[in-house]
């Protein structure tokens, strides 16, 4: 039920308030709040608890011992009525002068989570996600990536994109294989989809501007702070554009989403207490491959042409760069075989990566459009053409030029909201040593 609804439900003789909405207008009215117990303190001759719903924090004052006092635990739903008065304490303005309460629902066991501290682990939180979203913080995490979903579909929606859904159960290991999740599926093998990759290709035949949002799945051992097994991908795909069309499109969808959030989660970055940074400012620089190899080499590195840019690389170059930039024109070698060598020198690929400081959001390139081009570059890369038939075929059926991009959008989400750890970003992490909750 939405904020709207829920006031419209209210039909009681006392008006039924979300929090958000008490104001001086009330003092002396009455009103009933219901809500979750945050904290509860039993003084002599008085019991202060304050209370949450999801739209904010309200103190109330129980002068009279209430019959079902025992029954008010911490974390339990309640519902309380009385006149709003002023209130002497610091941290509110108004309290509720409870004349009666109601327990809806008891918490019975007690929380394994301080709701009041900062300091309790990302495993414990995690172990108890649900909970875990009662903390302002976490919840203003997940508003904010609420509304970043809006955001990032509505610009895609604005420009024209259609949004479509691939398959997540795949029937073989294309695009490498060595980190697809195996499984059986009706007594033949199937895997997780890694990327919507060959499906979204395909898709040019007939759309100009597609996009999907959706899971997908990498079984690597990864225990970093940015890896998952299952993490949230923005992918886009293009036809008759090339990977500098790409790129501008990722900065307007990007400004768009910071726009969007400093105007619709001004509350939500105070309480993460995060300071939205002008990075998202365009023009993105952006520096080829080469230019990175060179920064790294007058920084002693000992890195040449070709070798891939590891970790330590990137957290050189993000100290040097904190902002959103792209790293673009990559060694073709190094590239998946989908993506196009540069026409003046095919050592180089039409191919980027955008960078925010030492982490990568997104990489995408212009693609190969030719059947045979691509079916060569398949075996150059050890891989076997025939299990791409479905993927290749369709290159023979008048396959436009196109070019696209998988954005990270837990990593994005890392960025946005300051987290340090993709975990914050994500409900139900799933990594090599979480499966559950
Ligand atoms: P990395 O080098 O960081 O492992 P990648 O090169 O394998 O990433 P791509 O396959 O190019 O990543 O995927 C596109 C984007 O999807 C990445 O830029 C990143 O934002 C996101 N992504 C990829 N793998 C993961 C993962 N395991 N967990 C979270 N996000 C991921």
């Amino acid at each position: 039920m939405n904020s709207k609804n829920h006031r419209e439900n209210q039909n009681n003789s006392t008006h039924q308030q979300l929090i958000c909405d008490i104001s001086s207008q009330f003092v002396g009215k009455h009103i009933s709040i219901v809500g979750w117990v945050n904290k509860l303190i039993k003084l002599k001759t008085v019991t202060f608890i304050v209370v949450c719903d999801n739209t904010g924090l309200l103190q109330i004052a129980i002068k009279n011992k209430t019959p079902n006092q025992n029954e008010i635990t911490k974390n339990s739903i309640i519902q309380a009525r009385g006149i709003l008065q002023k209130s002497q304490s610091h941290d509110f303005d108004f309290e509720l002068g409870v004349q009666s309460i109601t327990v809806i629902s008891k918490a019975i066991t007690q929380s394994p989570l301080d709701m009041n501290s900062n300091i309790s682990y990302l495993d414990t939180r995690l172990n108890s996600r649900a909970l875990d979203i009662r903390n302002p913080k976490t919840a203003a995490i997940f508003k904010i990536r609420h509304n970043a979903l809006i955001s990032i579909r509505a610009s895609l929606i604005q420009k024209g994109f259609i949004e479509i859904t691939t398959p997540k159960i795949i029937g073989n290991a294309a695009e490498g294989g060595a980190n697809l999740f195996s499984m059986k599926y009706f007594g033949n093998d199937a895997y997780l989809a890694q990327s919507p990759q060959l499906y979204k290709e395909q898709m040019m035949l007939g759309f100009n501007q597609i996009f999907e949002i959706a899971t997908f799945y990498r079984a690597e051992k990864s225990h970093t702070l940015k890896h998952l097994s299952e993490f949230t991908s923005v992918d886009i795909e293009c036809a008759f554009v090339n990977y500098s069309d790409i790129m501008d499109l990722i900065e307007s969808i990007i400004k768009n989403l910071y726009e969007f959030i400093l105007h619709n989660c001004k509350q939500e970055i105070n309480i993460i207490n995060t300071k939205i940074p002008n990075s998202y400012k365009r023009p993105f620089k952006r520096f080829t491959y080469s230019q990175i190899v060179e920064k790294l080499q007058n920084n002693d590195v000992g890195i040449k042409f070709g070798d891939d840019l590891l970790d330590s690389h990137l957290k050189l170059i993000g100290n040097l760069h904190p902002e959103f930039y792209f790293i673009t024109d990559w060694p073709l070698k190094i590239k998946p075989f989908y993506i196009s060598e540069k026409y003046e020198n095919d050592h180089l690929s039409q191919s980027f990566d955008l960078q925010c400081g030492d982490i990568e959001i997104s990489s995408g390139g212009t693609r190969i459009y030719d059947y045979q081009k691509l079916k060569n570059r398949m075996i150059d890369q050890n891989l076997n053409p025939s299990d791409f038939e479905n993927y290749l075929n369709v290159f023979n059926w008048g396959m436009p030029p196109h070019a696209g991009c998988g954005i990270g959008l837990d990593r994005l989400m890392m960025v946005l909201t300051n987290s340090k750890n993709i975990r914050e970003t994500v409900l139900y992490p799933r990594d090599p040593n979480r499966l559950f909750p």
